[in-house]
């Protein structure tokens, strides 16, 4: 199972706390993670492995979307800033829409990310 995870500036912070919380579960289920560039450097640090794709503005949040066409991606974790303005905000909303259209599992905050790791 791959799940991509994706967090805006103000929240990559609290995605590395999240993950920190769950790495054994998400380990021992044999979860592929994959990631945004600066997500998952930050992730990486933390001794979590990840494998990267371009950062979201250049490109990165449309690669996990086009996976989630594909069929090869089967959750999104995206801890959006809803404060602040991002220039590849169509990427994101693009994203969005593929989950829905795939009706691929997608969380936007850490309390339903927390609710869809349970349920793995
Ligand atoms: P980043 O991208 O992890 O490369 O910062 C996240 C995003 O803003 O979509």
């Amino acid at each position: 199972m791959e799940i991509a995870i994706i967090a805006h500036d103000g929240k990559k912070a609290e995605m590395v706390q999240f993950l920190n919380q769950h790495k054994e579960k998400l380990q021992e289920k044999k979860i592929d993670i994959i990631s945004t560039g600066t997500t998952g450097g930050k992730v990486e640090k933390a001794g979590i492995e990840v494998t990267k794709m371009l950062s979201g503005p250049l490109g990165g949040d449309a690669q996990i979307a086009a996976r989630v066409a594909e069929g090869k991606c089967n959750m999104v974790i995206f801890f959006r800033d809803p404060l602040e303005k991002h220039p590849h905000e169509p990427d994101v909303i693009m994203l969005m829409r593929l989950c829905d259209v795939h009706d691929v599992p997608l969380a936007t905050n850490p309390a339903t990310a927390e609710l869809l790791v349970r349920a793995l």
